[in-house]
């Protein structure tokens, strides 16, 4: 199968140069030609797999060129080995007879970026083999925290592939900064940088554009590459935990063969969302997808009204993650919303790049409706909601996840509907202990990793492994630069 540009559907890839590229020359997001749809029989042949055999099932449709015997590698060093705390990788938790929630941070570093950014890596290795891409990738990633530690966790060691991570100096938290200087393996760098995430950011763009520095990596043998979230590699991952959650719900008789269950989903650049959108055009019996959002509710307002205005305040919530105006992923989904109208899709973009703004058709609009409900929350809402889901179930849920409890809420207030419902969870609760335990109650908070203990004897909840190890460890890169002085840490960690 090939892949497309979301703006020129006249340019073809195939699916390895889809992700070496990342993104299409003409600025573009690489999608796929078609999308598959599964066998009839597909969720119950599933049913009794594995989470690594579905990866490889639903990955196999997508991948020409690959075959099924490397994606098994893939998805075993991706997904075995020890690298999830659960064995089921994407465990579903039942909170009550219509609703369940979907914990996707059982990963190295407790955050849902796992799920994409353990098997990006060996997808890229694998991708410059196959498109004869002679030189080595380095990765160069700018984070406000969850996706730099992923990344390092994802690429470290892995073949051909270098990656250095640039943070704020600042702008993360005492256990992100933790986990980024302490990570282990031997093709991996961090950097911070003195400044904030958007220094950190337009440091790596301007690295990126630097032509003069793009031919002398070429010459020592390397081309910088990025791993951020509209790479191909990245969306389709994540398309399988929604046909794993349909499928553990089948398994457990939840619900009956055929049924249809609602996603609801915490929502930033609208990537693990759209994962879902294409699980269900593959077949998944999926009802509604609910997008989740704080009080960054740029995505709220144009699903509910057609409009895309990023032209508004940013506010800096308790779910930062989410904390986005522009959510780059939804070029995607206006592709197959308008019924692939590249034309329609560039209109869009350009508007949206110009003034910030634009309106998108009515039958655009109609169809976008009838696929999702949207609706959002501030801080209060979202604590409000952690303290309710521990006094009545006994659950704990980070910010992000709350979020997209409370739209739960909102949707089945305003329309009645009782299908079985799966949330989608996207960090760890440990990770984010402070507003946590702000949200039980809890006044005086304790700093740096005591925090960690602090949560858990409040709760009996214990704190993931890969956090606690954190404890004690010595940082193993201290380097900090200034925003203007960013070429010199890449100079250095090249050969
Ligand atoms: C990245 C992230 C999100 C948002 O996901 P998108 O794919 O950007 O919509 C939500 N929650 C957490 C914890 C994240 O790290």
């Amino acid at each position: 199968m090939n892949y497309l540009s979301t703006r020129n559907k006249e340019l073809r890839m195939t699916p390895a140069q889809a992700i070496v590229k990342g993104l299409a020359p003409d600025g573009g997001l690489l999608t796929p030609a078609v999308i598959p749809r599964l066998p009839t029989r597909a969720m119950e042949t599933m049913k009794d797999m594995s989470y690594r055999q579905r990866v490889v099932y639903i990955l196999s449709s997508y991948l020409e060129g690959f075959t099924s015997s490397e994606l098994n590698l893939y998805a075993a060093a991706a997904y075995g080995g020890g690298k999830f705390s659960d064995p089921d990788v994407a465990p579903v938790m039942k909170l009550d007879d219509s609703t369940y929630c979907m914990e996707l941070w059982h990963g190295p570093t407790c955050a849902f970026k796992d799920m994409a950014l353990q098997m990006l890596p060996h997808l890229l290795s694998a991708s410059l083999v196959k498109s004869d891409e002679r030189r080595s990738a380095c990765i160069l990633v700018a984070t406000s925290g969850d996706t730099g530690k992923a990344a390092l966790e994802g690429f470290r060691d892995v073949d051909r592939t270098k990656i250095l991570v640039f943070y704020p100096k600042n702008g993360v938290s005492d256990i992100q900064e933790l986990q980024m200087v302490t990570q282990e393996g031997g093709n991996v760098g961090v950097c911070a940088v003195v400044g904030n995430f958007d220094d950190a950011q337009t440091g790596v763009k301007k690295l990126f554009s630097d032509e003069d520095l793009a031919e002398e990596l070429s010459e020592r043998g390397y081309f910088l590459s990025s791993a951020n979230s509209i790479n191909w590699g990245r969306v389709l991952p994540q398309i399988v935990y929604y046909a794993s959650a349909y499928c553990d719900l089948l398994h457990s008789g939840a619900i009956e063969k055929g049924q249809e269950v609602n996603f609801c989903v915490p929502t930033g650049n609208f990537g693990n969302i759209l994962a879902g959108y294409y699980a269900k055009c593959m077949g998944v019996p999926i009802k509604k997808l609910i997008c989740a959002s704080n009080a960054n509710n740029v995505l709220t307002d144009f699903i509910n009204t057609g409009v895309y205005d990023r032209n508004r305040t940013f506010y800096n919530t308790i779910s930062p993650s989410m904390d986005i105006l522009i959510s780059s992923n939804l070029e995607r989904m206006l592709f197959e919303l308008t019924g692939r109208d590249d034309k329609l899709v560039r209109e869009y973009m350009s508007q949206l790049s110009q003034i910030g703004c634009y309106r998108v058709e009515s039958f655009v609009r109609d169809r976008m409706q009838k696929l999702f409900y949207a609706g959002c929350t501030d801080d209060d809402e979202t604590k409000a909601t952690i303290a309710r889901l521990w006094n009545e179930h006994s659950y704990l849920v980070d910010p992000h996840t709350a979020v997209a409890f409370h739209v739960l809420d909102q949707y089945r207030a305003d329309t009645g509907d009782d299908a079985p419902t799966v949330v989608v969870s996207t960090a760890s609760p440990f990770k984010f202990c402070d507003s946590v335990l702000d949200a039980l109650g809890v006044k005086e908070r304790k700093s740096g990793l005591d925090i960690l203990d602090q949560l858990s004897e409040l709760t009996g909840v214990r704190a993931p492994a890969a956090l606690a190890r954190l404890k004690g460890r010595r940082p193993r890169f201290t380097s900090v630069v200034d925003k203007a002085n960013m070429e010199a840490p890449v100079q250095a960690f090249l050969p």
